[in-house]
């Protein structure tokens, strides 16, 4: 399949299948935004609650929070963010486009006579790159002045910080302890694209982990291993991940050491979640902005300190794009074309179809019973309209592990065909067990 092909197709079947349409489409849609149909909203939030479950509730050292999306606007001062996260760009004053300093698509140094703007083609019309801050500002209270400046959040991880002592004791941790949070950011990206890998707003899945000094390398590999362990539960082809460790000159200005888990999307090899050391820049900052001391007291060996911190930091859209292209195939069955989503069972909007044959007979009736049945059980679907191959595709788009049929047979011997999304098999199984048939076999569910 040609690559770029293969997320034309992605964006087309999420649109058809309503898995993510285009924020305001019939106002021709705002740049980089997207929104999730009733599919994906699913899926968001298998991938969510799968992260949930695997960092909160399976471990007894860590603790969520949900940090509201407004902050003081000092954090972002202490952040580094005010001054620092900035990207440098570049303006054609011809065109009035505004691209990236290191986009590959401009020929020549941006700022020289002979630089080339790739939208208008004019040369010459390129400025220097200057520095071009990505936070979002809105504004507080009834007026609109400088003072009132406030920020929409360009990461979840600043939450965490302030919180950090708030959840200690309340929830009387000691360190080694981590806080988790799921929840929006926004960054106003200037070169967003390829679908929902870069968006300007978007959700991000981040774990801060409070150790003592000089125990931070040995967390950060721990950290590191369960991270990419979660992304092969997930059902991820291994050999479509791999760790890409950050160079001096790639490290974030509060990183120490930083490893990206990178998947082999159609456009290359790119980041899901980072897995950063970020030492004790973030509550020193915080401890020096706020005059809050921020210290840790750790009883048994009667000191105090600053802890380090191992943050690992993943976009739920992101990795929710990851596993519906890595689940997309196309294959032929009997000179037609099939296209599957094989996403892992625990992800599946659906799990589970119901289909009466033939509207009559009493099928429909007893097709409806299970599908109530199983409803009570978990997300299921109910398809009476077309051919029965027909409503088979359609649920191998949107990514349905299991399709049960009601049929002639059932109303003889109180049997249902199961048949399963990637082997197309098919199976008779009671009537009255199927949904704990059903449910045995969406593992993890
Ligand atoms: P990139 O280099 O791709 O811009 P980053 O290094 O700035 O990413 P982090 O700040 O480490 O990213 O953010 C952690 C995670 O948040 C990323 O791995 C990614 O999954 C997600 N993320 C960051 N920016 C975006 C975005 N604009 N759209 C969607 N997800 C994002």
């Amino acid at each position: 399949m040609a690559e770029q092909g293969l997320m034309d197709k992605l964006v087309s079947l999420s649109k058809r299948r309503g898995f993510i349409f285009q924020s305001s489409e019939i106002y021709g849609g705002l740049g980089s935004v997207w929104d999730y149909g009733p599919l994906g909203v699913e899926l968001k939030q298998a991938v969510k609650d799968s992260w949930w479950k695997a960092m909160v509730h399976a471990r007894d050292d860590i603790e969520g929070v949900d940090a509201a999306i407004l902050m003081h606007p000092k954090v972002w001062e202490a952040s580094g963010h005010v001054s620092g996260f900035t990207d440098p760009l570049v303006d054609c004053k011809q065109c009035k486009n505004r691209f990236r300093a290191d986009d590959a698509s401009i020929k020549g140094t941006p700022g020289t006579p002979d630089a080339q703007c790739p939208i208008c083609g004019t040369t010459g019309s390129l400025t220097e790159p200057r520095l071009f801050n990505l936070m979002f500002k809105t504004f507080m209270g009834p007026v609109e002045e400088s003072a009132n400046v406030v920020y929409l959040r360009p990461e979840t991880a600043q939450g965490i910080y302030v919180n950090y002592q708030n959840v200690l004791q309340a929830s009387r941790q000691k360190i080694p302890f981590g806080i988790a949070q799921i929840g929006k950011a926004f960054r106003n990206e200037i070169t967003p694209g390829n679908f929902v890998f870069r968006t300007r707003e978007f959700e991000q899945m981040e774990m801060q982990f409070f150790v003592k000094p000089g125990t931070d390398d040995e967390w950060f590999e721990r950290w590191r291993e369960w991270r990419m362990a979660w992304y092969h539960e997930l059902g991820l082809t291994p050999e479509k991940l791999r760790w890409h460790e950050h160079g001096p000159d790639e490290l974030a200005h509060y990183a120490r050491a930083a490893q990206d888990i990178e998947y082999e999307f159609p456009f290359g090899w790119n980041e899901i979640e980072g897995v950063h050391n970020r030492t004790d820049f973030d509550l020193k900052a915080h401890q020096e902005y706020s005059g809050k001391k921020l210290e840790y007291f750790d009883q048994a060996a009667n000191e105090r300190y600053l802890p380090y911190i191992v943050e690992t930091s993943a976009g739920a859209d992101r990795v929710a794009l990851t596993v519906m292209v890595d689940a997309y195939r196309e294959e032929e069955v009997k000179g037609e074309k099939r296209v599957v989503l094989g996403l892992h069972p625990t992800l599946a909007p659906i799990k589970a179809a119901v289909f009466p044959l033939v509207n009559k007979d009493g099928m429909p009736e007893l097709a409806k019973r299970v599908y109530q049945d199983l409803k009570r059980a978990m997300p299921a679907f109910y398809d009476a309209s077309g051919a029965v191959g027909r409503r088979y595709r359609r649920m191998d788009e949107a990514g349905t592990p299991f399709c049960i049929t009601i049929d002639g047979q059932t109303l003889e011997d109180q049997t249902v065909t199961v048949r399963d999304r990637d082997t197309m098999e098919q199976e008779r199984v009671g009537v009255d067990g199927v949904v704990g048939w059903v449910r045995d076999k969406v593992r993890g569910y």
